[in-house]
C-alpha cells in the first residue's frame, strides 16, 4: 500500500509534535485539509471575496457561480436529482437542527413518535428531544447488540401508526457500524413515515448515492471531509423542502417583505439565511476534488486495510477491549485498556506523537449500553500508514504497563 502521493498534499502531516513526527489518527473529529482546500479558500479572499447572490459587479457575480458551481458538485457527489435539493449550512449539526425544528413544525403533532437509534450522536438526539419534548412526541430507540449492529427485528417492532421519522446515522463515529440505511429507508417508508440520515462519519469512506439509499433527507459536515470548518450540508428530497417552513429568517430566504406579509424564496435559498461562509463552500468544492481525484475506491480500500492491521495488531496487546466489531465497519477502532482511564491512555499516546481521541465521543448513550466512561478512539483517512499503525502500537505497548 503507497499513499506517498495522497500524504504529500497534506502540508500539516510533516509538523513535529514533542520532537516526534505527527501520527495523526483523530480523523473521526476531522480531517487534516489538503493544500488544494488551503488554496481555494486564500484564493477566494485574495481574489474573490464579496458578497453573493446580491451584486451587480464583476466579484460577486464570479463568487456566486463559483459558490453555486459547488452546490452542483455535491449534487453529483451525492447523486441528488436537483441542486435545489442542497443546502448549505455550517455543518451537520446544523443541517440536523434544520431538519428537527422544520420537520417537527410542520409533520410531528402530538402523540406522534419518531425513531433514533441507541447510537446516535448527541447531535442526533438532542435536535429531536427539542423538536419533540415541544409537540410532545415520543422518541422510540433502535437497540445494538454487543458487536455493535442495530437490532433490525427491535426497528421494524418499533413502527407504528404514529411514526413520523427514523433519523439514523449511517455510520456511527464511536463504533464505525455502517448501518444498512437503504433497508431501514424501505421500511420506514413502507410504514408511511420519512427517514433523516446523518451521514458525517460516511460520506468521506464511502460512496453515497441518495437516490439509491432512498433518504429523505441526508446530512454531514465538510471538516469531516477534507473540507474547511465552518460548513456542511443538508439534502432533502424537492417535494419535501417545499412543504417546510423555513428555518432561520433573514435576508436572502425571501421573495417579497412587507410589514404585513412575507414570501418565501424557492429552494434552495429559502433555507440559507443571512451571508453564508463563501470561502468554505469553496473550499469543500476543492475537497471534493480532491477525493474524486484520489478516488474513492482507492480511499476505502486504504481505510479498510489500516483498519484490519490496527485491529490485529491492537488484539495482541494484553488487556485491550476493542468495542465496536461489526461486519460492515469503517474506519474506527474505539478501545481501552485494561481498567486504565481513557483520557490516560490518550495524554500518553500524545507525549509519543500519536493523537487519538478519548472521552465518550459525544455518544453517552453507547457508552452506557456498555458500562464505560469512555473508550480510546483512533480513527483512519487516506493519508495515514501503515508504519503510523506501528508507530502507534508501539507507543500503546510501551504505555500499556505503566497502567497495569
Ligand atoms: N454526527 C456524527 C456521527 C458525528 O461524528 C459528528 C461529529 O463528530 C456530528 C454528527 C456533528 O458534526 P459537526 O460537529 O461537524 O456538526
Amino acid at each position: 500500500m503507497t499513499n506517498d502521493d495522497i500524504r504529500n498534499q497534506f502540508p500539516i502531516l510533516g509538523t513535529e509534535v514533542y520532537g516526534k513526527p505527527l501520527v495523526y489518527l483523530d480523523n473521526a473529529a476531522t480531517t487534516q485539509k489538503p493544500a488544494a482546500v488551503i488554496e481555494a479558500l486564500s484564493r477566494y479572499y485574495l481574489t474573490l471575496n464579496s458578497n453573493i447572490h446580491r451584486g451587480a459587479h464583476h466579484l460577486a457575480t464570479e463568487a456566486t457561480e463559483a459558490y453555486e458551481q459547488v452546490r452542483r458538485k455535491v449534487q453529483q457527489y451525492v447523486n441528488a436529482r436537483s441542486p435545489k435539493e442542497i443546502v448549505f449550512t455550517r455543518g451537520t449539526t446544523e443541517s440536523i437542527n434544520l431538519v428537527a425544528s422544520t420537520f417537527a413544525e410542520r409533520y410531528l403533532s402530538e402523540g406522534d413518535e419518531v425513531i433514533i437509534s441507541g447510537m446516535e450522536h448527541h447531535s442526533n438526539i438532542v435536535p429531536w428531544q427539542l423538536a419533540c419534548h415541544k409537540k410532545n412526541v415520543k422518541i422510540r430507540v433502535i437497540p445494538f447488540s454487543d458487536s455493535g449492529e442495530l437490532d433490525l427485528d427491535a426497528y421494524r417492532s418499533l413502527f407504528n401508526e404514529r411514526t413520523r421519522l427514523v433519523a439514523v446515522c449511517h455510520v456511527s463515529n464511536t463504533l464505525g457500524t455502517v448501518n444498512p440505511i437503504a433497508l431501514m429507508a424501505r421500511e420506514a417508508h413502507a410504514h408511511g413515515a420519512m427517514i433523516m440520515v446523518d451521514g458525517a462519519q460516511a460520506v468521506a469512506h464511502t460512496a453515497v448515492d441518495v437516490q439509491q439509499l432512498g433518504c429523505d433527507f441526508y446530512c454531514f459536515s465538510g471538516h469531516k471531509m477534507y473540507a474547511p470548518m465552518g460548513v456542511g450540508v443538508m439534502y432533502g428530497r424537492e417535494e419535501v423542502l417545499d412543504e417546510l417552513p423555513p428555518y432561520q429568517g433573514g435576508g436572502e430566504m425571501i421573495k417579497t417583505v412587507t410589514f404585513d406579509h412575507t414570501t418565501y424564496n424557492e429552494l434552495p435559498f429559502k433555507f440559507e439565511a443571512g451571508t453564508p461562509s463563501v470561502g468554505d463552500v469553496l473550499g469543500l468544492g476543492a475537497a471534493l476534488d480532491f477525493i474524486q481525484s484520489t478516488g474513492l475506491d482507492r480511499i476505502a480500500t486504504i481505510e479498510s486495510q489500516l483498519l484490519a492491521y490496527a485491529t490485529e495488531q491492537l488484539r495482541t496487546i494484553d488487556g485491550v477491549q476493542i468495542y465496536g466489531t461489526a461486519t460492515n465497519k469503517t474506519g474506527v477502532l474505539s478501545f481501552n485498556v485494561g481498567s486504565a482511564h481513557p483520557y490516560d491512555v490518550g495524554t500518553l499516546l500524545d507525549k509519543l506523537g500519536v493523537a487519538i481521541r478519548t472521552g465518550h465521543h459525544c455518544t453517552q448513550p453507547v457508552m452506557d449500553r456498555y458500562g464505560i466512561p469512555g473508550t480510546v478512539r483512533a480513527s483512519f483517512a487516506a493519508y495515514n500508514t501503515m508504519a503510523e499503525i506501528d508507530t502507534f502500537i508501539a507507543a500503546l505497548r510501551r504505555i500499556a504497563p505503566m497502567l497495569a
